[in-house]
């Protein structure tokens, strides 16, 4: 295959094909990476995670005020070592729980950057959380607002708070990953009414202190201007909150979802440009309702770390049906990679040790599990005499794999290295058959 051609299925640029015939990720060989750290292995692009982290802040400082600030949604990938990287590039932080606010807090991280989701925060999270000095609470329901005031009373403390809400935008995205509708499990709706009741009844706590609200739309999001109509739903929001409670919120959190090429079909966003776009759409709206501009935060997740990370596997078999179907069977599967089981999601997959050659057979690519659902992609070209020993890449997965990652099967989990421009280090070690039978009794 020519070189162009080859270059044509990769989704993101950090890849590229060595003289020696193999994909080269993040400048270095991954089949000799595969030699050196043994396989299934995360990769993940360091220099890629921070100049994501880049983007949005020098998008935020161009475009919106002092205090505005990026959250990184540390479900897509949450480690220690990803949260030093955070705190080394001004980042803050979303976190969803008592897990990753430990997390976050063993590596250091300052807690008041970090804002605190979920849509069951149990009495003992709200404690806990408060005790790490997590700066911001997001309240997703009322029971949850009497619980952070409750928490807080004891201590004698003021929390601050703000609300969850739905605009009431579709994102024409998966059913799944798509929560910005009136009818989600997140948030309060503001078409029902239930957004401004939530509102009083923060006010009316005396240890909250009310800053503003928040918006998740929804995740790997293309469409066009939903993030645009989101935020004039919630400054209009805002403004009607002013006008009928003499409340002025300082604070909106748009929320993460901006999407990621898994493919080289999907589009390509410029991030930068989304976010400039956005804040002319919010400045706006906030002009003509003679509203200030408050500070604003995003939390992205899957756009910080997803083009960041790559999957290597060694093929154990090539199994061809002859009239029915081929499969390739891969050390991995669906316990390091649950996106496909869950959404049928799209990845690049190709022959990392022979990225050069045709890929005349077709196969779906599929994991080690005792499971048929255990499929990491369908229809993958491959060389037609794949064969053992063989190294899959599956590209774009540093965002939802590790971090939602099983032992199904008594698997141990594969270990992440980081790729620096100076060479590799492990950032998370491969799981031991000890580590599997830690908690066994
Ligand atoms: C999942 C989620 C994010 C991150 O979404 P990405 O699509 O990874 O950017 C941000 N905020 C909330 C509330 C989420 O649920």
């Amino acid at each position: 295959m020519k070189a162009n051609e080859i270059a044509a299925r990769f989704p993101c640029d950090n890849l590229t094909v060595g003289e020696n015939g193999h994909l080269f990720f993040a400048g270095q060989d991954t089949t000799a990476l595969a030699a050196q750290y043994g396989t299934p292995l995360y990769l993940l692009d360091e220099t890629r995670i921070r100049k994501n982290c880049r983007t949005y802040k020098a998008a935020f400082k161009a475009c919106y005020p002092e205090g505005s600030l990026p959250l990184y949604a540390g479900k897509a990938n949450a480690f220690k070592q990803i949260y030093r990287i955070m705190a080394q590039e001004d980042m803050g932080i979303d976190v969803v729980s008592c897990g990753e606010i430990y997390t976050a807090k063993c590596a250091g991280f300052d807690m008041r950057k970090a804002f605190f989701h979920g849509n069951n925060k149990t009495d003992a999270d709200v404690a806990f959380a408060m005790d790490a000095g997590v700066g911001v609470f997001v309240a997703d329901n009322p029971e949850e607002v009497l619980a952070i005031e409750a928490e807080a009373a004891k201590r004698g403390a003021t929390q601050k708070v703000i609300l969850r809400l739905t605009p009431g935008i579709d994102t024409h995205t998966y059913a799944a990953v798509n929560t910005g509708k009136v009818d989600s499990k997140f948030g309060n709706a503001i078409a029902t009414g239930q957004a401004e009741s939530i509102t009083k009844l923060a006010l009316a706590q005396e240890h909250i202190a009310l800053l503003g609200y928040h918006c998740h739309i929804g995740s790997q999001v293309f469409t066009e201007d939903v993030f645009e109509r989101a935020a004039v739903i919630m400054i209009e929001f805002m403004a009607e909150m002013r006008r009928k409670l003499g409340f002025t919120a300082t604070l909106l959190n748009l929320g993460g979802g901006y999407g990621v090429r898994y493919t080289a079909d999907d589009p390509v966003l410029d991030i930068g440009e989304k976010i400039a776009s956005v804040s002319e759409t919010l400045k706006a709206t906030c002009a003509r309702a003679d509203f200030p501009v408050p500070q604003i935060c995003m939390e992205p997740g899957r756009s910080i770390v997803a083009d960041a990370g790559l999957t290597l596997y060694t093929v154990g078999a090539l199994k061809q049906i002859t009239g029915y179907k081929n499969y390739v069977s891969i050390d991995g599967g669906m316990p390091d990679n649950p996106r496909f089981a869950l959404y049928r999601s799209s990845y690049t997959c190709l022959c990392a040790n022979r990225i050069a050659e045709d890929c005349s057979l077709t196969a779906s690519l599929v994991g080690r599990c005792c499971e048929s659902g255990d499929i990491i992609q369908e229809n993958v070209p491959f060389p037609a005499d794949i064969q053992r020993g063989d190294i899959v890449a599956v590209c774009t997965t540093g965002a939802y794999n590790y971090s939602m990652a099983s032992n199904y099967n008594r698997l141990p989990r594969p270990a992440t290295v980081m790729l620096t421009d100076s060479g590799s280090y492990i950032a998370v070690k491969r799981e031991t058959f000890e580590d599997l039978v830690r908690l066994d009794v």
